[in-house]
């Protein structure tokens, strides 16, 4: 009888080689990941511009509905909190990008 089933040979022999670890170990990330809203903001050049304590600034360029910009300014202090605060509440503009329905006029 030749026609043994070759049932998948799961291969139970084979020595637990310590090879098989997740790959991702921690890979150094060279480059810093950049919040979404630096889509809607600027660094400020701090010879331009910086906070009164002589911090770096950053500005929303975010343009109103005449073109203007914004230009609000926040300190860049590498939080986003107040940023998203910003976008959210003047603008309408979350991490998916602007609001869906707006457009309520009453
Ligand atoms: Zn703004």
């Amino acid at each position: 009888m030749d026609n043994i089933i070759n049932i998948s040979q799961e291969d139970h022999s084979r020595p637990s080689t310590p090879e098989k670890e997740p790959p991702n170990k921690k890979v150094k990330v060279a480059r810093k990941k950049r919040s979404w809203t630096w889509e809607y903001f600027e660094e400020v050049d701090t010879e331009e511009r910086t906070s009164e304590k002589g911090e770096p600034l950053k500005r929303c360029k975010v343009l109103d509905a005449n073109g203007n910009k914004c230009g609000t300014y926040y300190v860049n202090d590498g939080s986003t909190g107040n940023a998203i605060n910003h976008l959210l509440n003047d603008h309408e503009i979350t991490n998916e990008g602007k609001k869906k329905n707006v457009g309520i006029f009453l």
